[in-house]
């Protein structure tokens, strides 16, 4: 169908890292106002997802937990423009205004960006125009992401959100926050110092994931540096 080709892209993340890059990419076309409507079953990577979105928009991404049993969070980005990101758990909700006791208001979803895991619970209340985005679980590692533009302001969005996922799917992405690495990068395979240590402090608490070993004294020096 000709509609679907314009309002939709079928994309494969082929790692939880760029599954945080597609949200960090996102982020960049994202305003105040909008709403990301996030749906995939558990495991499908929507945290990850959320993290990078964050990141993209200023926020310290280690802030971003799965908001399985707080039902809303908001986080400062710094940024005037757009404030914060709010983060809605809607598995439970019967709607938007079962928030409103949290803080939640017309007002606050009109100077945030809002992601609302388990849209598709609400999705007579998601305004006309919102940004869908759905993962699924693949072979492996992979996930098969559908965007889908909800609305006119998307759709016009959707063709720079397009090229960047062509080339991100080719790229390297820092393991730690999802950007773009040149292989000549001196801190190759991560962006930056800083990032190659946020994962090294990973990989002291137990929650490593990712083959890099300790194998120098510089790199415990640096640890110790960020603690
Ligand atoms: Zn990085």
């Amino acid at each position: 169908m000709m509609g679907d080709a314009v309002n939709t892209i079928e994309w494969t993340s082929k790692s939880l890292e760029q599954t945080l890059a597609l949200g960090a990419l996102i982020a960049q076309q994202v305003r105040a106002g909008d709403v990301i409507a996030l749906n995939g079953h558990l495991g499908a990577g929507k945290t990850q997802f959320v993290r990078g979105l964050a990141a993209g928009l200023g926020v310290d991404q280690r802030l971003v937990s799965s908001p399985t049993f707080v039902l809303m969070s908001e986080y400062g980005t710094g940024n005037v423009d757009l404030p914060a990101v709010v983060h809605i758990d809607a598995y439970r909700l019967k709607g938007l205004s079962d928030l409103e006791s949290m803080g939640w208001s017309p007002e606050l979803l009109a100077g945030s960006a809002t992601v609302i895991e388990w849209a598709d619970r609400i999705a007579e209340e998601l305004p006309d125009d919102h940004l869908r985005v759905e993962l699924q679980h693949a072979p492996g590692d992979e996930r098969q992401v559908t965007i889908t533009a909800a609305g006119e302001s998307w759709t016009e969005r959707l063709p720079l959100m397009r090229a960047a996922l062509e080339r991100l799917g080719k790229a390297h992405v820092c393991p730690t926050c999802g950007a773009e690495v040149l292989e000549t990068a001196e801190s190759f395979p991560f962006c930056s110092k800083r990032c190659r240590l946020v994962d090294l402090n990973k990989w002291f608490r137990g929650d490593y994931r990712i083959g890099t070993e300790l194998n120098n004294v510089e790199d415990v020096n640096d640890l110790e540096e960020l603690q």
